[in-house]
């Protein structure tokens, strides 16, 4: 039996169809065009590219497969070093073990939550002392926040060594006025379930080197040789995206900047009908970005609210609400147990910090406006508990 006293549940962040999705794949089935290439999966990566104002792009079934193929193409391996943000998702730094070298995790800075210019600079310059510089630096933009590219390009250029951009929470942002995932040697998204736009699965790698990307399909499709017989001088891996898929990427690629319009309204919504509650700092935006705030994160202090992310979460659950904690840093993470890190400050990590202190409210581009009163009205529950004990 159905128990109506259980509210709906409320995601993190639900897929968004446009409804347009059924008719490129329905032309792909009727044409027969069920296979990893085909007419979807050209039109995606050229509208893609133009999208983001990128030369070319290349379709991959994830963007963990796009990065493991930006490493490939510049031909890192076991004994090299990358250089990567500590406050992520797991993929950002899964990808540089596949290829055998060793990650070296780089702390947050306050503003942007992202990769830190002063913790990059002591990197560089403890590797530089060693003899053993980086072979890439896996920069990522939070949540949709893009990190301080100008600073980290300044740093990344002057020792030389390429940057990857994983923008695969920020398709849709911009720095200074360039798309996010566009200023490094490489760049690449993610489709998967959860992202700003979705193909159930699935990423896009992006540069204006246009003669790597040539040699990101060759790697992605096996690394076949053009020969008849099945000819393989390389090693080759089989990432590409079908044109099914790709079909549902053209659609939802139509609606990414209404994707973007409404994520930042959930983010302003939540803003003000939480404006009230001391001890809730929102996460920041930087001067001349523009965040596609995928997901709405902030941090919460204790001594001013009586909360911590924690009780949150635990009472969100309750009330069939998802919810997370902030990404936990790479360094703290058991798997990397062993790997370097540098911090912002000596004896002070901002990425530590905001793993204690912050967490993420469901931001759904389709959330409504009553989902979203449900939120905060049990967080604003849970501060009236705490200070009625105080008042009492
Ligand atoms: C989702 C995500 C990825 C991986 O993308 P997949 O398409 O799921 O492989 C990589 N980095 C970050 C920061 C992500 O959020």
């Amino acid at each position: 039996m159905l128990d109506h006293t259980v509210p709906s549940r409320i995601y993190l962040s639900a897929p968004h169809m446009s409804g347009n999705e059924q008719v490129y794949i329905e032309e792909a089935f009727r044409t027969n065009w069920v296979a990893p290439l085909g007419p979807n999966l050209d039109a995606f990566e050229q509208e893609c590219a133009a999208h983001v104002g990128a030369r070319g792009a290349v379709a991959l079934s994830s963007g963990t497969a796009a990065l493991h193929i930006a490493l490939s193409l510049l031909e890192i391996g076991s004994g090299d070093r990358v250089f990567c943000s500590a406050l992520t998702f797991v993929a950002s730094a899964n990808p540089i073990v596949y290829t055998g070298a060793e990650p070296v995790f780089i702390d947050s800075e306050p503003q942007t939550w992202n990769m830190s210019p002063d913790a990059l600079q002591d990197a560089f310059s403890a590797a530089e002392a060693e003899g053993r510089l980086p072979k890439a630096v896996v920069v990522v933009h939070l949540y949709g926040q893009s990190a301080r590219m100008d600073e980290i390009m300044e740093i990344c250029n002057r020792y030389e060594v390429p940057v990857i951009e994983d923008a695969a929470e920020s398709l849709g942002s911009s720095y200074k006025g360039r798309a996010s995932g566009t200023m490094g040697a490489f760049g690449f998204y993610s489709f998967n379930g959860n992202k700003i736009i979705t193909t159930s699965g699935g990423g896009m790698l992006v540069s204006d080197n246009l003669r790597a990307l040539e040699k990101a399909r060759f790697l992605a499709q096996q690394s076949r040789d053009p020969a008849l017989h099945y000819q393989h001088s390389q090693l080759g891996y089989n990432y590409r995206m079908s044109n099914i898929l790709a079909g549902i990427g053209r659609a939802q690629l139509q609606v990414l900047e209404e994707r973007v319009i409404a994520r930042r309204q959930v983010y302003e919504r939540y803003r003000l009908l939480l404006e009230d509650i001391q001890g809730l700092h929102w996460m920041p935006e930087l001067k001349q970005t523009a965040t596609n705030r995928w997901l709405t994160a902030l941090t919460v202090d204790p001594s001013k609210t009586g909360l911590t992310p924690t009780s949150i979460i635990a009472a969100l659950t309750e009330a069939n609400v998802e919810s997370r904690p902030v990404w936990k840093p790479l360094h703290l993470q058991p798997l990397f147990r062993g790997c370097r890190f540098h911090a912002h400050r000596p004896n002070y990590s901002v990425s530590e910090e905001l793993f204690r202190t912050g967490l993420c409210l469901p931001s759904g581009s389709n959330l409504t406006l009553d989902d979203q009163i449900r939120v905060t009205d049990r967080i604003r529950s849970l501060v009236t508990q705490e200070f009625s004990i105080e008042l009492a």
